[in-house]
């Protein structure tokens, strides 16, 4: 998708402090953290929305929420605690439309539920 925001960082067209990648998954930090640690985690294959992923992405959805988790240990917010969240659509709250991981973490969240 080449007005993709997020493609673009994936091909290294725009800049982001990456800190993961692998051959399907790309991690950086958020420009505009809603908390001390907020990084994002994205599949590198265009996907606009959690509804667009099928049986097909299982494993990568699978490797993108225990990398939140490995991440969450490795930055030092595992035992206080942090959210994994995916926003789908505009009344998720969903602002890119490239799939996307949220890892937030370092202070108390308010929850919504
Ligand atoms: P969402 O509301 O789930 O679509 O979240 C989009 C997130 O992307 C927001 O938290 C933004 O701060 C973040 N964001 C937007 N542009 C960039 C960028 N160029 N680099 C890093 N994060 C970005
Ligand atoms: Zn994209």
């Amino acid at each position: 998708m080449s007005d993709c925001i997020f493609c673009k960082i994936a091909a290294g067209e725009i800049p982001a402090t990456v800190v993961y990648q692998d051959e399907e998954m790309l991690v950086f930090e958020d420009i505009s953290p809603k908390a001390p640690l907020h990084l994002l985690l994205i599949p590198k294959q265009h996907m606009a929305t959690l509804n667009e992923a099928g049986p097909e992405q299982a494993q990568l959805l699978g490797r993108l929420i225990l990398k939140a988790g490995e991440l969450a240990e490795e930055k030092g917010v595992s035992q206080g605690g942090y959210r994994v969240q995916i926003n789908c659509n505009p009344d998720g709250g969903q602002v890119v439309f490239h799939l996307h991981v949220h890892l937030m973490g370092g202070r108390k969240l308010e929850c919504l539920t």
